[in-house]
């Protein structure tokens, strides 16, 4: 990350204000239902929020219905284009950039000494279920040399990365698929932060996830199908790394898992999981 952007990531999670005074901060309702995430962050909006509602000048007559519709967010420096259509980048998935510079032996931070390298900066990382392409985007603009590939099932989610990656200049193939179906691509890495949460989680709310879409959020089995899926294919495909986003208190049952198709935990950081 270059000091302009690390600059505007320490003030990321200040919302500015917004273009229609009285609309915008409905958006600071999101939770986390990560049950054993920091206090603190547990309290703070997602994010720098803001509504771009003035992109389409047609639409400024209609100030609410625009401002719901798309605003941008910040993630790990960068603005990102948001809609109904995907997730709202979290502050727990910047760690997953993070952890993925430190496996290709590079500082995430000044004055963090960079551990040694277990993957080439021109390594090929395919991102499974990209939603609106942050991580995707993050990783090319931090590791110029890599070649990544982005995929999701939704097709509106990949306009919307497709969309962000052009304006921040990240070279990215976008594919639709689930999962790894179809995908021929032999990746050094896979990263993934899929739908985990558990609709049956009592600490989850439900009304501010309203406002993203299901698909993008819940899955089976305790919140654990797609993953458990997608280590089943990284593992019959012997790729060897794999970075997840989970809740922590799935990170057991996934290590667990992983173990048993072959593959074992390196380390965790926050909700972020490394198997190899
Ligand atoms: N971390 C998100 C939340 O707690 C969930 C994101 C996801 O399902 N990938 O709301």
């Amino acid at each position: 990350m270059n000091e302009n952007s690390r600059q505007k990531n320490s003030s990321r999670r200040v919302l500015a204000k917004p273009v229609f005074p009285d609309a915008g901060l409905e958006f600071l309702s999101t939770s986390y239902t990560g049950t054993r995430a920091e206090p603190s962050l547990r309290d703070e909006p997602v994010g720098d929020v803001r509504n771009i509602g003035v992109e389409n000048s047609n639409h400024v007559m209609h100030p609410k219905k625009q401002v719901s519709a798309t605003r941008l967010v910040d993630f790990y420096g960068h603005d990102f284009t948001i809609t109904p259509d995907v997730l709202i980048p979290r502050p727990e998935t910047e760690m997953m950039v993070d952890m993925v510079l430190s496996l290709a032996g590079k500082s995430y931070l000044p004055g963090v000494k960079p551990g040694k390298a277990v993957l080439p900066e021109d390594m090929t990382i395919l991102d499974v279920g990209t939603g609106s392409g942050c991580i995707a985007v993050t990783l090319k603009l931090e590791l110029p040399k890599a070649s990544v590939v982005a995929t999701d099932i939704s097709k509106k989610a990949l306009a919307v990365a497709r969309r962000n990656a052009k304006r921040l200049g990240a070279k990215i193939e976008f594919r639709q698929a689930d999962l790894l179906d179809g995908i021929e691509t032999q990746p050094d890495l896979v990263v993934a932060n899929l739908p985990y949460v558990d609709e049956n989680w009592e600490w989850i709310d439900k009304e501010a996830l309203g406002k993203e879409p299901s698909l993008a959020l819940y899955a089976e089995d305790g919140g654990l199908a797609l993953i458990k899926r997608l280590i089943g294919q990284v593992t019959e495909r012997g790729i060897r790394h794999l970075v997840l986003e989970a809740d922590p208190c799935q990170h057991d049952r996934i290590t667990k898992y992983a173990e048993k198709k072959g593959l074992t935990l390196n380390q965790t950081r926050g909700f972020i999981l490394h198997l190899c």
